[in-house]
């Protein structure tokens, strides 16, 4: 059995895998890099492998750096099953289109100003592209074993993290090999704890906090706190979020705060059709969750929808107090770039940021302390409080991913770290080997290893 690393080596996205036994080749996650310009430029070459030579694909979660890369699978001849969970064919169904929507407008905006170096700028992918890679999506429920290539049977197992993430345990002549996909926190508010792996004989393991530890805080009191302190001076609190995960997370909180009066019955918006797609999503899936299903009907009846960009833009003229949640969650685009011209200037209102923000944009500016940031051309004066939280997150912290090893019976015979920055990766492989004692390698990008010998 051979195992190459296509991506999420030496970097956080981009994860592909590519298996190969005798009966052929089978490739786990299907991820976009994402972020620095250097590793973006390795979605346009060519795979290392021909597409029509792999007969099938199974994906662990719905993440665009683990999923979308499928549409140009796809279009480059890739014509075999995709397994993967029922929740995370149905989070695909809302984020592939909306990935190569996005790639279209952006070569569309690029060819208007004639600011890119090719004639014409081209999207990595359309629309219609992701439409015809969900075709190929076959959802296969958490548990059941299936066999993706003759003699190569695969299952999948519950990771936590997201609505249908998956871990990939795969057994073969080789003895079985271990996908971790994202791990989420033991103690998420929405989905469960990551499955305890009793033993595997080679196991991939993400490392995205491999150096980090959560900070202690309960984000559901905060946001309490952050929402009376903005009520009473008379503001509006915006939550920029992330459509799929953090604003269900948020809606969540909101819902708790509001069933045991700790917060005023005010208005709240949920201006995204996309969060709004994705908390459906969630619902129809709620065996797989930690909440009941009262929890989920709280969750989605606790805002109004904002169907249309017209219904958007009238938010800004309604008056305080109210909750308006939309967009994209690091404010590099979407809904809520409105909120920001038509809030920011005002002193009593709060932007209330859900994670983590990437150098580089809107949201790192304003969380930094910007004083101004620019919309759509325009200077915007920054006067209302910015606020981060850091207790959302949908992966497990350095301790977490210790403690989900050490659950384990029998070390693997071979540890492979992946999908975290370099540094976060070395900082797991040294506690890994310093903790527990076990061997663990840090594979570079396109590295082949052989297992089994
Ligand atoms: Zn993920």
């Amino acid at each position: 059995v051979q195992l190459t690393f296509l991506g999420a080596a030496g970097t956080v996205t981009g994860s592909k895998y590519l298996v190969e036994v005798d009966e052929g080749r089978l490739l786990v996650d299907c991820g976009l890099f994402q972020g620095e310009k250097s590793w973006r430029l390795r979605n346009w070459e060519p795979l290392p492998v021909s597409p029509r030579e792999i007969a099938a694909v199974v994906i662990t979660h719905a993440h665009l750096d683990h999923s979308g890369y499928l549409p140009l699978l796809v279009r480059s001849g890739f014509s075999g099953p995709v397994y993967c969970s029922p929740g995370t064919r149905d989070l695909c169904a809302i984020l592939l289109p909306d990935a190569g929507r996005l790639q279209e407008e952006e070569a569309a905006y690029a060819n208007r100003k004639g600011h890119s170096k090719h004639h014409p700028a081209l999207p990595l992918y359309t629309e219609q592209e992701a439409y015809l890679a969900l075709q190929r999506l076959s959802p296969v429920p958490f548990g059941k074993k299936m066999e993706p290539l003759p003699g190569l049977a695969c299952t999948l197992v519950p990771a936590g993290h997201l609505l249908g993430a998956a871990m990939v345990v795969l057994g073969g002549p080789a003895g079985t090999l271990t996908f971790t996909g994202d791990l989420g926190r033991a103690n998420d508010p929405l989905m469960p704890a990551p499955s305890a792996l009793e033993k595997t004989d080679y196991l991939v393991m993400e490392s995205t906090y491999g150096n980090r530890e959560h900070a202690k805080e309960d984000p559901e009191a905060r946001i309490g706190e952050i929402v009376r302190r903005t009520i009473s001076r008379g503001g509006v609190v915006v939550v920029p979020a992330f459509s799929v995960g953090r604003a269900q997370q948020v809606l969540h909180h909101l819902a708790r705060l509001f069933a045991r009066g700790e917060i005023p019955q005010v208005p709240v918006f949920l201006n995204s059709p996309m969060a709004e797609q994705a908390t459906a999503a969630l619902c129809r899936h709620v065996g797989s969750l930690r909440i009941s299903e009262a929890e989920c009907r709280a969750l989605s009846s606790v805002a109004r929808p904002i169907a249309d960009p017209e219904g958007s833009k009238r938010l800004n003229g309604l008056k305080a107090p109210m909750i308006i949640i939309a967009g994209s969650g690091m404010a590099t685009g979407g809904r809520v770039l409105h909120h920001i011209k038509a809030f920011a200037p005002d002193p009593r209102n709060t932007f209330l940021f859900t994670g983590f923000q990437a150098a580089g944009t809107r949201g790192a500016a304003m969380v930094a302390g910007s004083q101004t940031v620019k919309v759509h051309g325009e200077y915007i004066d920054i006067r209302a409080s910015v606020v981060q939280l850091d207790g959302l997150s949908a992966h497990a912290d350095a301790p977490q991913l210790l403690a989900w090893l050490s659950a384990m019976g029998t070390p693997p015979r071979r540890t492979f770290i992946t999908h975290g920055e370099l540094s976060a990766a070395q900082a797991l492989k040294e506690r890994i080997q310093r903790q527990l004692g076990w061997t663990a390698s840090i594979p570079g990008y396109l590295e082949r290893v052989e297992l089994g010998r």
